[in-house]
């Protein structure tokens, strides 16, 4: 989850199959948010279904993800629960500005621009750092990171070793 991520370059019909794939798989996880390179895919594409702080679902994809953060007084870091689909079952909290924007290109190359806040704001950021090769872990206090992995690896065992690629498996 480490590693550099290649750009999109071209807006073609492979992209488009492994957008309509994330998606798909984004919903059967339950998640807000899944980058390509969490179904090990290591291009810049990542997408989103997630409420803004008014409850609003906002959906989108965004390709070679440029984040803008508030600086100064404008920057309020919000404290909250934070989970990632590649680490199931842990959560902890998080800080992060309490309002982002993203600008890209969609599937099809188009600009595109996403303003967010509440719980969007942290998954546009959340979503940009995996393609920059980070993973929220690696943004919280040493505490809170050796707590995080040690939560997880208590739910490891009920998760497929590639989720969210493969689905959870009915006891049946
Ligand atoms: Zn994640």
């Amino acid at each position: 989850m480490h590693r550099e991520l290649a750009d999109i370059v071209e807006f073609d019909e492979e992209l488009r199959t492994l957008v309509a794939d994330m998606v798909a798989t984004m919903y059967a996880a339950e998640g807000v948010g899944l980058a390509a390179n969490q179904v090990g895919v290591d291009r810049k594409v990542f997408v989103f279904d997630c409420p803004n702080d008014d409850g609003e679902r906002i959906t989108g994809v965004v390709c070679n993800p440029v984040l803008e953060l508030p600086e100064g007084k404008e920057r309020v870091l919000d404290v909250a629960d934070e989970g990632c689909l590649s680490l199931p079952g842990a959560f902890v909290d998080c800080g992060r500005p309490d309002t982002a924007s993203v600008t890209g290109q969609d599937e099809n190359g188009n600009d595109i621009r996403f303003d967010g806040d509440g719980l969007l704001a942290r998954c546009l950021q959340h979503e940009t750092d995996h393609l920059h090769g980070m993973v929220f872990g690696d943004r919280v206090p040493e505490k809170s990171r050796k707590r995080l992995y040690k939560i997880h690896e208590k739910y490891a065992d009920m998760y497929p070793t590639d989720w969210p690629v493969s689905p959870i498996m009915d006891d049946e």
